[in-house]
């Protein structure tokens, strides 16, 4: 077995490791037999040099088995998730689960917190008084086997491997790495013990990947490596140039999507995505021969009710208020509103969506740390989408804030981020 310095400069030449190389090196550095440091000069070695769709399989593999793989395969139902590369507004998560769920294929749902500019499933779920995440690996299987569904926080039991290599990456500059990235998401939607993925990669102003080329090679590295270990995949490229939706916000984004789910808003961005990856769960799954038909399916678990039905159940099940289905002002309300006007008359051209997310931040709708608190009523609604014509003084962002100390900046840095062409 070659040492781990043969490993780190094996990969620093450019040459290929094998599976039992890279099981070895992970192995080694979750059980601490492996230091930091050598596992520091891995990565970026790996992200200097790359990786083939062989090694990359190996090291989603690796970590995978880290931990433990949920096993599902006693349910009669196809066990399908979706998973988004983060997004500002994107609240698609919330919606997806109970239609695709009410339409008879499982959804066994492990999402994170938000980080940085994007938000996170978890944190929507929670702004919901009572619903709780952090739910054993055990509920998380009985809710799936009883509900056909259920939404939950990362556990320790799954990829630790990812856990400990991703806080490395973090510190060591070998974030953005296509093979690296894979590995990290499939490692960790693989254990979810699902037959198929459906994923949706976003491109723009508010994404990890700014441009379509580059989302479409995360898509074709993550597709690949799901498809070498056995699952149906389908990824969308979707854009991130603007926020998705109107709500930018906890509360907020958890009133949008249940507007969705009572019908009210079934036109627009946010339906128009939602619709789209549940008809390709629902494909996947194999309860709808093609991707048309589980639009239409999608869209008449929406229209039936019974989407509404399953995300009380959801809540009911994780201890929240299933009032809070019908009922928005039933979710934590901010004290404060104010309105962020158009300077000048002309079209919205460009936002700078990851700027509104960091905004959104600022005003305590996100963390920049993994223990920071955030206030779930805050946030904004988007007056404006981007080819809006606006008059000066038209209202572009309603702000929902508790805490006006950060609301001056707040304002400024909205005004900053969305450019108005003059006719
Ligand atoms: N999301 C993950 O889970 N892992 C990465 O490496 C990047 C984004």
């Amino acid at each position: 077995m070659p040492t781990t310095v043969e490993l780190i400069r094996h990969k620093r030449e450019g040459g290929e490791l094998s599976a039992a190389d890279i099981a070895a090196l992970v192995a080694g550095y979750t059980q601490g037999n492996i230091p930091d440091y050598q596992m520091a000069a891995f990565l970026m070695a790996a992200f200097l040099r790359g990786m083939t769709i062989a090694e990359t399989r190996a090291l989603t593999e690796a970590m995978l088995y880290s931990g433990e793989v949920v096993d599902f395969s006693h349910l009669p139902q196809a066990k399908v998730d979706k998973h988004s590369t983060g997004g500002v507004g994107d609240k698609t998560s919330l919606a997806l689960a109970p239609i695709v769920a009410a339409a008879g294929v499982a959804v066994p749902m492990i999402s994170g917190r938000g980080l940085g500019h994007t938000g996170g499933t978890l944190d929507k779920l929670e702004a919901i008084p009572g619903f709780r995440t952090d739910l054993p690996l055990d509920t998380f299987r009985r809710l799936v086997e009883q509900l056909g569904v259920a939404l939950i926080g990362q556990t320790r039991e799954i990829a630790p491997a990812d856990k400990k290599l991703y806080a490395l990456r973090d510190v060591t500059g070998t974030v953005e790495s296509i093979p690296l990235i894979t590995a990290s998401i499939m490692s960790k939607k693989l254990a979810e013990g699902i037959d198929a993925l459906v994923l949706d990669v976003k491109f723009g102003s508010g994404a990890f990947m700014k441009t379509p080329a580059e989302a479409q090679a995360l898509a074709d590295s993550l597709t690949a490596t799901g498809e070498a270990m056995g699952k149906r995949v389908q990824a969308l490229l979707t854009d991130m140039n603007q926020p998705l939706g109107w709500a930018v916000g906890n509360a907020l984004e958890v009133c949008e999507a249940q507007q969705l789910l009572r019908g009210e808003q079934l036109t627009g961005r946010f339906a128009d995505l939602t619709f789209g990856l549940a008809a390709h769960m629902l494909r996947l799954g194999q309860v709808a021969a093609s991707v048309t038909e589980g639009q239409t399916l999608a869209r008449a678990m929406v229209t039936s009710g019974k989407a509404l039905e399953k995300w009380q159940a959801i809540i009911r099940a994780q201890g929240g208020d299933p009032r809070v289905a019908e009922d928005d002002r039933r979710l934590p309300q901010a004290a404060y509103e104010t309105v962020v006007r158009a300077p000048q008359s002309g079209t919205v051209t460009a936002m700078d969506t990851e700027a509104i997310g960091r905004a959104a931040v600022l005003l305590g709708a996100g963390r920049l740390t993994l223990d920071a608190v955030i206030d779930p009523a805050v946030g904004f609604r988007m007056e404006v989408e981007l080819g809006a014509p606006v008059s000066a003084g038209d209202e572009l962002v309603r702000v929902y804030y508790n805490a006006a100390q950060a609301v001056p900046e707040v304002e400024q840095r909205l005004l900053a981020a969305i450019t108005i062409t003059p006719n």
